[in-house]
């Protein structure tokens, strides 16, 4: 077996030789630029206490449409509140699109940190937090109008509420998002996986036909799914990619 060292020196020369190269972006990411992951243990634990509904549930479709104040309430707070600056992976991940060596970027984050950051083909999986719109009219919306809004944010045209720009649970990911991140993958000679682990559904679904052998994983926790990779390297992405990325 390789000690991390060894694989970090092998990751880099993949990245190195690579010139198709898919980088996926987990919520570890939305970790290290300042952010809280709604569903881990422990954070589900606090919102179940104080919200009395799980995170899944106040994230849900339903439950936009049956109690929109309440989701609403939680959306502001939750999704919204947190003042979130991208971590320096993301300078990383840049530096490495500007040798145009990257087929894409993919991430079922919503926080804009990609764009922010100036990464450029980012599929959003799950939609943006910027990306708002009318239910009746379409008209769109800044993230700055739902911060702003007093209760359920309202089109200041037709009156209708407005949609968030992410995903819901209940919801399917747009099929085109989803074509243009497993076709990337299909034509990628490495995946580069950071900030999540191998039972991500993200990566199952978009790696499931990538047919070669340069999976690299870096991220900070372990996972018994680790051994579905290449390579894995543990550590914060943050401290990690500018070993690998020259
Ligand atoms: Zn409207």
């Amino acid at each position: 077996m390789m000690d991390q060292s060894d694989t970090i020196e092998r990751v880099k020369e993949i990245i190195e030789d690579s010139q198709k190269i898919v980088v996926m972006i987990g919520i570890g990411a939305v970790i290290e630029s300042g952010g809280e992951n709604i569903w881990s243990s422990r954070e589900c634990y606090r919102i179940e206490e104080f919200y009395h509904k799980s995170p899944d549930e106040m994230m849900s479709v339903g439950y936009y449409s049956a109690r929109r104040d309440k989701f609403f309430d939680f959306y502001k707070r939750e999704i919204l509140g947190p003042d979130l600056k991208p971590a320096s992976l993301y300078e990383d991940v840049r530096r490495l699109q500007a040798t145009g060596k990257v087929l894409k970027v993919i991430t079922q984050n919503y926080f804009d940190l990609e764009q922010e950051a100036g990464l450029s083909d980012v599929v959003g999986l799950h939609g943006n937090i910027k990306n708002n719109h009318c239910t009746h009219c379409g008209k769109e919306f800044p993230v700055e109008y739902i911060r702003e809004s007093k209760g359920v944010p309202l089109c200041d045209d037709c009156g209708a509420p407005i949609r968030p720009g992410v995903l819901l649970f209940g919801e399917t990911i747009h099929n085109d998002l989803m074509t243009e991140a497993v076709n990337a993958c299909e034509e990628a000679d490495m995946v580069l996986i950071l900030g999540t682990n191998m039972s991500d559904s993200m990566v199952r679904y978009c790696t499931g036909n990538y047919a070669g052998e340069h999976l690299a994983l870096i991220t900070k926790e372990e996972h018994y799914t680790d051994r579905f990779a290449d390579y894995v390297i543990h550590g914060k992405v943050g401290d990690v990619l500018p070993k690998v990325i020259a």
